[in-house]
């Protein structure tokens, strides 16, 4: 529902502003547990787009105090045309840790292979994760929870409004928005972050380019009613010239992609179903009796990253920083984990307790991940859509290498699924630091629980009380009786980790990541003292920032994944197999 009452208000924005009721939505059986939505102002978050990536974020910021605003130009309700299938296993991770994976898990299908070219596919079932498969779920599914979320905990939303430029200056943002009603109005904020697409007006205001090039033209689209259910959940081939993917919606409809490499015409050519159905026919052997086309589409697809990822006090998430072809499932993912990384830290330099240079480490960590999902999905493509003999025998030689040797199709996993990468860490630190965390059982119980209050965890072999910080830490304690003292960062990642350390040497270590207990803030000498070791911790040192793939842990009988128990303080840690992207 539309609420042009409280967009007006809100386009006023001032920092006295009174706060508005929540917008009124079909969701509002949730009324009573839901935060006040707060306005912006000169001390909140912007945030342009409300595609998956937008609102990961939002609901991470709101959640932990933030003012939030979402800026979106379509209307309430109005799907954004669902895209994705897949949810990979750090996502659902992610998700985890917001007490979202379950519900997902049961509207979805999980898969435990992963078709990747040709007839290649990789078993998931050994992934060292408490999701060791692919959720296929639509995107806007994903969507809604993520919508309810961010609700709940206060986001505000301004439906139809487009951003239409901004400028900014040392104190914070200005933005200038279209109203729903036409009229022209200008929202202020401390930060703003462009989760608006490929085509981002806000890269675009910020003047940053977006190089790369278009990979596969004339992409077809068409969600169809089937005559005959597919044999499995997800269908792809490639077959000569052709190319075609089938996804069940849940509701009756299937979601069609198909390429033909000998049709090279524009997005705009119309489309009817008779050229889907050849496509299909040609890939797949039949069209499954495609019939009762809801919509259709023409597209291409583009492989495209921007340099940078902040200019001053605008950062880029999801498609508007990086975009590549639908193959291996990567884009919602790799936008979803954008928005988990640079949440918590918009939220920590907030919330007034670490110096801005945190918000640096984002473009460090996460540029090098979108420029291996580029070359990823498009090694997938190209390896799909190979043609002549070389390229074909290329792939079958690819195919037997990765049946055959471990450490390469862990990787390649680690790749695509998301559970592979590292950030860098500082020289001489912990092996651990940088590093994903697998879900290890606690005292308390598993630790995505735990992250679930979007709080660091410090987890221990002894007793730690919080001390000041409770707001922005969690004190657990091994389940079993390990020595190592490792702390997790509120998405999942080791900050810092020791073995047996003393009680002042944590206390640093706190104070570096999370900044001084709350009688000792910023802006005195431990704050200074934690703004210069920030640096240190966002300086990803003689190590490049990029990846690291350690995927040794093994399941254990409950379920879980523990991939701690292999790496926490053991030799398997020097073992696992260590990638860096040039
Ligand atoms: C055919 C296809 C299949 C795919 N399959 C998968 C898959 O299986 N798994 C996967 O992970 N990814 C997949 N993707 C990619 C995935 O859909 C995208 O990466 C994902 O939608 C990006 O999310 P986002 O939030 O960054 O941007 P978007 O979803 O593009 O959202 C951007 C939002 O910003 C809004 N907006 C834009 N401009 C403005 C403005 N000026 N003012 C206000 N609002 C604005 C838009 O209305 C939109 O709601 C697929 C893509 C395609 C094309």
């Amino acid at each position: 529902m539309k609420d042009h009452t409280q967009s007006a208000q809100i386009m006023r924005d001032a920092h006295d502003e009174q706060p508005a009721e929540p917008r009124t939505t079909a969701a509002d059986a949730t009324a009573p547990r839901r935060a006040a939505a707060r306005p912006t102002g000169a001390r909140g978050v912007v945030v342009v787009g409300s595609g998956p990536t937008g609102l990961l974020l939002a609901g991470d910021l709101a959640t932990a105090g933030v003012p939030v605003t979402v800026v979106e130009k379509r209307p309430h309700g109005i799907s954004n045309l669902s895209r994705a299938f897949v949810v990979h296993a750090r996502t659902l991770e992610q998700l985890d840790a917001r007490g979202l994976a379950d519900d997902l898990e049961r509207e979805g299908r999980r898969l435990d292979r992963l078709q990747l070219f040709g007839a290649f596919s990789l078993s998931l079932d050994t992934l060292p994760s408490r999701f060791n498969h692919l959720l296929v779920i639509p995107q806007y599914e994903v969507e809604k929870v993520l919508v309810r979320r961010a609700e709940d905990a206060g986001v505000r939303f301004l439906y139809e409004t487009e951003v239409t430029g901004l400028g900014q200056d040392a104190d914070g943002v200005t933005l200038t928005v279209r109203r729903p009603d036409g009229a022209a109005a200008e929202l202020t904020a401390a930060y703003v972050v462009g989760t608006d697409g490929m085509r981002s007006v806000v890269r675009t205001a910020v003047g940053l380019p977006f190089p790369g090039r278009s990979v596969i033209r004339s992409v077809v689209l068409a969600d169809v009613r089937l005559d005959e259910e597919p044999e499995s959940v997800l269908t792809a081939a490639a077959v000569g010239d052709a190319f075609a993917f089938l996804a069940p919606f849940g509701d009756g409809y299937y979601r069609v992609i198909g390429w033909h490499r000998g049709r090279n015409v524009r997005d705009d050519e119309p489309l009817d179903l008779d050229e889907v159905k050849e496509i299909t026919r040609l890939a797949l052997g039949r069209d499954y009796g495609m019939r009762d086309a809801r919509w259709m589409s023409r597209f291409h697809s583009d492989e495209r990253q921007a340099p940078a990822y902040r200019v001053g006090r605008v950062f880029l998430a999801g498609d508007a920083a990086h975009v590549h072809t639908p193959a291996g499932g990567q884009g919602m993912n790799t936008g979803l984990q954008d928005a988990a990384n640079l949440g918590w830290k918009l939220a920590a330099v907030l919330g007034g307790h670490v110096d801005a240079a945190l918000l640096d480490t984002y473009q460090a960590e996460r540029h090098p991940v979108g420029r291996a999902v580029l070359r990823s999905s498009g090694g997938i493509v190209r390896l799909a859509m190979a043609k002549y003999p070389w390229t074909l025998a290329l792939r079958t030689g690819l195919g037997a290498f990765l049946s055959h040797v471990g450490p390469a199709r862990r990787r390649v996993l680690g790749r695509i699924t998301g559970i592979g990468y590292a950030y860098g860490a500082p020289h001489g630190s912990h092996p651990l630091v940088g590093r994903r965390i697998a879900d290890v059982a606690l005292r308390s119980g598993r630790l995505y629980e735990a992250l679930r209050g979007g709080r660091f965890v410090l987890i221990a072999p002894r007793p730690h009380a919080a001390q000041g910080r409770a707001d922005r830490l969690a004190v657990e304690r091994w389940a079993d009786g390990r020595s190592t003292t490792v702390l997790v960062r509120p998405d999942g990642y080791v900050a810092w980790a020791a073995e047996s350390p003393d009680a002042a040497a944590v206390e640093a270590a706190l104070t570096t990541a999370l900044g001084a207990p709350d009688d000792r803030r910023l802006g005195g000498g431990a704050g200074q003292q934690s703004a210069q070791q920030l640096g240190e911790l966002g300086d990803p040192g003689p190590i490049e920032a990029g990846e690291r793939v350690g995927l040794d842990g093994e399941p254990r009988p409950d379920g879980l994944v523990d991939q701690a128990q292999s790496v926490v303080g053991e030799r398997d840690l020097e073992s696992a197999p260590v990638v860096r992207i040039g």
